[in-house]
């Protein structure tokens, strides 16, 4: 569905621990004629499991009461030409305060608007970007000062709804790790540089398979995906697919991570072997 302002609306709310944690601001979604969904969320009372800047640490939160506010207004269209399927929800907005178990002062706050029987969550604190950054910390090291600021970048921009800015980011950094193999391979003396610069990314990733995480080469379309969102789809659908692209780009770098532990550990393991049986072989 498109909203009036050309906006796509989303008809499926996410759960409130989602609508908090992973879902960025001011995407709409449809309200169901049924209340149980808006009061559900108005009311929630579960945990949410989730990082705690103050302790710099993940923590549990539960709600804090009371803390809703909200601004009721009457319904917007005449009452006598509202029939039950198109039942307008009245416009208002509401805070769910939520608390860290370990420190009550550290606190949590989601701002959500209800208008034209449409939800969105407009404003939060910590950011998304401050609850998610902690995240992609670990990449880092595998990533480089450069790459890792331009991944905080993507879901800094994602966080608020800047959705093609944020495909930019994550494409720069999926090419980085092309580039990354297309230079080791090029090491070997029988490498077609022309050849190679001729293909289309999809060709490219199959000829470096070898030098590339395995997770990257089985889910190569996440390039076209990418480069789709920039040149033509919208804001919103490439917020919409930005999760799945990050996590899978996550996968990578976890492949990388792990491939580089074990070879440090193999090193480590073959060199004190060696060290133990010259010195097994001494005695
Ligand atoms: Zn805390």
């Amino acid at each position: 569905m498109i909203s009036s302002q050309g906006q796509k609306t989303d008809s499926i709310i996410p759960a409130p621990e989602e609508f908090f944690l992973n879902t960025n601001l001011y995407r709409e979604f449809i309200l169901p004629d049924d209340d149980s969904t808006l009061e559900g969320l108005k009311n929630f009372r579960g945990t949410v499991d989730a990082f705690c800047p103050g302790c710099e640490d993940r923590s549990v939160f539960k709600r804090h009461f009371p803390s809703g506010v909200g601004t009721p207004r009457p319904p917007n269209i005449n009452a006598r030409t509202a029939t039950r399927e198109h039942a307008p929800k009245t416009d208002s907005h509401f805070i769910i305060e939520l608390v860290c178990t370990r420190n009550e002062n550290h606190k949590m706050w989601f701002c959500f608007m209800v208008r034209n029987s449409k939800i969105s969550k407009i404003g939060q604190f910590p950011s998304l970007a401050d609850l998610t950054r902690h995240s992609i910390e670990k990449y880092r090291k595998t990533l480089g000062d450069e790459h890792y600021t331009e991944l905080a970048r993507a879901v800094g921009l994602n966080a608020h709804g800047i959705g093609i800015g944020s495909f930019v980011y994550l494409r720069r950094i999926f090419e980085r790790l092309i580039e990354q193999a297309h230079r080791e391979a090029c090491q070997d003396a029988k490498w077609d540089e022309l050849d190679f610069a001729q293909k289309p990314m999809s060709e490219k990733i199959k000829q470096l398979s070898a030098f590339l995480p395995k997770t990257l080469v089985e889910n190569a379309n996440m390039y076209l995906i990418l480069s789709k969102g920039i040149h033509e789809l919208s804001e919103n659908e490439c917020g919409k697919h930005f999760e799945i692209i990050k996590e899978g780009i996550e996968l990578i770098l976890d492949e990388m991570i792990e491939k580089a532990e074990r070879e440090k550990k193999t090193k480590r393991i073959t060199n004190e072997v060696a060290r133990i049986t010259g010195k097994l072989r001494k005695e």
